[in-house]
């Protein structure tokens, strides 16, 4: 979803809250002529019933459009009149039943009626928009951006060199040029990290933390390598702020995968779908609007009938409810959610405006998982539905992904390779399956042990991410086996690729005690189109592979029919 500049933003929120504005006086407006009628004794049950659902709506957006007292005065007067309009919507027929209005109700609606008129004048702007949002989405191949701050060390830059076989970005500041580092600062994007060494922490720190916001999602963790790795040194970096600490000698296949991990880390956090369940049109396009500002993909439904083909076409992490959606309950809403079994574990968390704890636990028992309290503020939505999103993807990648190497299971590429095929269908765009295979393996395990046959297929596995497109798929087939899929890529285009990454792969030194050892791959490429299925394209790149190890190994060899 492309999303909308700054400034554009802010002028739709501004629109939105002009709309609540004129709304909110005419709602005013008619529970003062109701109001007038408590006067005079003449007020009907349905009057208050009315009344009651007119403040409750008051009382939980007010607050987010900028008029704090308007709300809560609102739900002071709704609670006066909760027992009874409870009472009431038990009653089938509510026309012949007595209300009785507490004193001074009337004039607490004519309070309203001012604070309204004096609020809008001077209303605060809504919060601001400046956040970056992320350009990932969560896909496979990801190019990861180092920055490299120097202190006039040469060992950085030889660092580069020893690390360009991984296929980050690199890009080299000198610390004493603040401005350079500003603008470098500024410009990356996506998932990145900071390196340096110990000499240029302190600099690198104040500077980054200058740059971002304290609560900034881009700041990036930060790196620093230095010789001094006793326990009181580690302790003044982890004091200083970094994020990880390497000593002399860099491992660098352990660097490698540090940065890889804590750079994507952070870049997964501003990722998010939301589906927000709201009748209120306003404060929901309110809600999807700053979520979209903050990287957040948000869609709202105020049509309950269409709920469950909603969830099916968004797949959100979570879903935001409200209580009372026109005649529908949330709390309802949730339980049918949960009939799906593929539901079961979607986080629902609810809007709401109830702070009666019991009524709260109540509805938890029902189906929910978590209340955000009405009315919301913008920084405090961002932050709720940030952080819910990311454990939701968190679990679900636990449950997709193979541990060892982050990459998709089994399975799911499988599944991939049979959606790409009825891709290229639909398109025809010709796209390739890809085996990939270590050399030899069972000798690095029988040579060097098992842990450090890890970090090969670990190193494979990011050296994979970084290399491929954000739109390819990765995935762990079987223990030294990956499949990858790659989509609008003809045969010469994957083979050229799959051969530079084989390349780059067979020159990494892996490093074991005082020796070190190198690995080879081998790969089978298939044109997924020539298939009808996708278990024939998965054989033909499985045979190319297989003749591939037969013809001596190390390099790529493409399926051929004959
Ligand atoms: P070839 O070049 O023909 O592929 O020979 P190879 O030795 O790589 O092939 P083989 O399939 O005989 O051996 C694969 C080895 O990979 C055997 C297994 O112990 C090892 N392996 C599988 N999964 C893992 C893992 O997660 N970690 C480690 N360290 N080794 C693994
Ligand atoms: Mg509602
Ligand atoms: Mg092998
Ligand atoms: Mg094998």
């Amino acid at each position: 979803m492309a999303l909308e500049s700054t400034g554009k933003i802010s002028s739709r929120l501004e629109v939105l809250r002009q709309r609540f504005l004129e709304r909110a006086k005419e709602d005013i407006q008619q529970l003062r002529t109701l109001a007038e009628k408590t006067r005079r004794g003449e007020f009907s049950a349905d009057g208050l019933l009315f009344c009651y659902q007119s403040l409750h709506r008051l009382s939980g957006s007010a607050g987010t459009f900028g008029l704090p007292e308007l709300g809560e005065a609102a739900k002071a007067l709704e609670k006066q009149l909760k027992v009874q309009a409870e009472e009431l919507g038990a009653l089938d027929d509510t026309v012949a039943h007595p209300v009785d209005i507490p004193a001074g109700f009337a004039d607490g609606i004519d309070a309203l009626a001012e604070l309204v008129e004096v609020k809008s004048q001077a209303v605060e702007q809504a919060g601001s928009y400046t956040e970056e949002p992320a350009t990932y989405k969560g896909s496979q191949g990801m190019q990861v951006s180092v920055l490299l701050v120097e202190k006039g060390d040469e060992r950085l830059a030889m660092l580069e060199k020893e690390m360009a076989p991984y296929g980050f970005s690199f890009t080299s500041v000198n610390c004493d040029d603040a401005g350079a580092l500003g603008n470098a600062l500024a410009e990356v994007r996506g998932a990145a990290a900071i390196l340096c060494r110990e000499s240029a922490l302190s600099d690198v720190m104040s500077l980054r933390n200058t740059s971002f916001e304290q609560s900034s999602r881009r700041r990036l963790p930060v790196i620093c390598l230095g010789s001094d790795n006793s326990f009181h040194n580690r302790y003044r970096v982890a004091e200083a702020g970094a994020f990880a600490f390497f000593p002399d000698p860099v491992d660098i296949p352990e660097l490698a995968e540090r940065i890889e991990s804590l750079a994507i880390e952070r870049s997964a956090n501003v990722q998010g779908r939301v589906l927000i369940v709201e009748d209120d049109a306003e404060l929901a396009e309110h809600y999807c609007l700053v979520l979209q500002a903050a990287g957040i993909e948000a869609q709202a439904v105020s049509e309950p009938l269409h709920l469950m083909s909603n969830l099916a076409d968004f797949e959100p992490d979570i879903v935001l409810m409200d209580v009372q959606i026109g005649e529908y309950s949330g709390v309802t809403l949730a339980r049918l959610i949960r009939f799906e079994p593929r539901w079961l574990s979607l986080p629902i968390i609810y809007l709401s405006s109830e702070d009666d704890p019991e009524n709260q636990l109540e509805a938890l028992s029902k189906g929910a998982d978590e209340f955000l309290m009405k009315p919301v503020s913008d920084s405090y939505l961002v932050r709720s539905v940030r952080i819910r999103c990311y454990r939701a993807r968190q679990l679900s990648e636990l449950m997709n992904r193979d541990s060892l190497t982050g990459l998709l299971k089994h399975s799911l590429i499988k599944e991939e390779v049979e959606k790409e095929l009825a891709r290229c269908r639909r398109s025809g765009e010709r796209s390739c399956v890809v085996m990939l295979d270590l050399d030899h393996f069972k000798t690095v395990n029988d040579t060097w042990g098992h842990s450090q046959g890890d970090i090969v297929i670990r190193t494979l596995a990011n050296l994979l991410r970084n290399r491929l497109r954000e739109t390819d798929m990765i995935g762990r087939y079987g223990g030294e086996e990956f499949l990858v899929v790659l989509p609008e890529c003809d045969v010469s285009s994957a083979t050229e690729l799959i051969r530079g990454i084989g390349e780059s792969f067979s020159a990494l030194f892996f490093v074991a005690g005082e020796s070190s050892y190198q690995v080879t791959l081998s790969a089978g490429i298939a044109a997924i189109n020539d298939f009808t299925n996708g278990e024939d394209a998965l054989n033909a790149a499985d045979q190319a592979l297989y003749e591939r190890k037969r013809g001596g190994r190390k390099g790529v060899t493409v399926y051929s029919s004959k």
